[in-house]
């Protein structure tokens, strides 16, 4: 059996990744896994557990970081994100297509190991539109806003390290092109292994 893809999906806060993300991640046809993350943010409403994130102390993830348990790690607004690598190798083993949804900093450490990586950037139609979108979710102070745009900003500078820019300007036409992309990678790379 082949072993999975990996597929890095990023974006500024706010572009709608996780719902584009959605569309296709049931698909049959991409034997999709999503890396569940581990961070130190606080739990959002609505969020679960062990689903959106495994939500940890401090403590916590620079344990888990220090033994060397993730794939790769960033500090994005004042808490820390990172992929456990464990599940990451076990799905690939599987067969599974791993799809891992992470900021810039950890798509460069995952780049330099894993030069295979599919790497795929998510853009907004406008500055705009991002930050109608992060106001739209109500979900952080306005200190908090002003960081995620700031950040956006610097995000959307570090585009040219990805293999494939998409904007999400209509989110079923977003996801069906990712799909597309995935599909045409997986074909290529069961060609290659075989
Ligand atoms: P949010 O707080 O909006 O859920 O996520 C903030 C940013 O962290 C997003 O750009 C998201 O893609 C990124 N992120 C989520 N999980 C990880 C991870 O495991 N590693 C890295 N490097 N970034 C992550």
């Amino acid at each position: 059996m082949a072993k999975g893809l990996l597929v890095i999906i990023s974006g500024p806060s706010g572009v709608g990744k996780g719902t584009v993300i959605q569309r296709f991640i049931h698909d049959p046809a991409l034997n999709l896994a999503y890396s569940v993350s581990m961070t130190t943010r606080k739990m959002r409403e609505g969020e679960v557990d062990g689903v959106n994130y495994e939500f940890v102390s401090k403590d916590e993830f620079l344990r888990a970081r220090d033994n060397g348990e993730l794939l790769e790690w960033a500090e994005f607004v004042g808490n820390y994100y990172g992929t456990p690598l464990k599940n990451v190798e076990k799905l690939r083993e599987e067969g599974k297509n791993v799809i891992l949804e992470i900021e810039v900093e950890g798509c460069q450490q995952v780049q330099k190991k894993c030069p295979d990586a599919v790497s795929i950037f998510i853009i907004p139609p406008s500055i705009e539109e991002l930050e109608r979108r992060i106001r739209g979710r109500k979900t952080e102070p306005e200190e908090i806003v002003q960081q995620r745009l700031d950040k956006a900003r610097k995000e959307m500078s570090m585009l040219q390290n990805y293999k494939y820019v998409v904007c999400n300007d209509d989110v079923e036409l977003a996801a069906d092109i990712i799909s597309l992309i995935i599909e045409r990678h997986i074909h290529y790379n069961q060609d290659k292994q075989q």
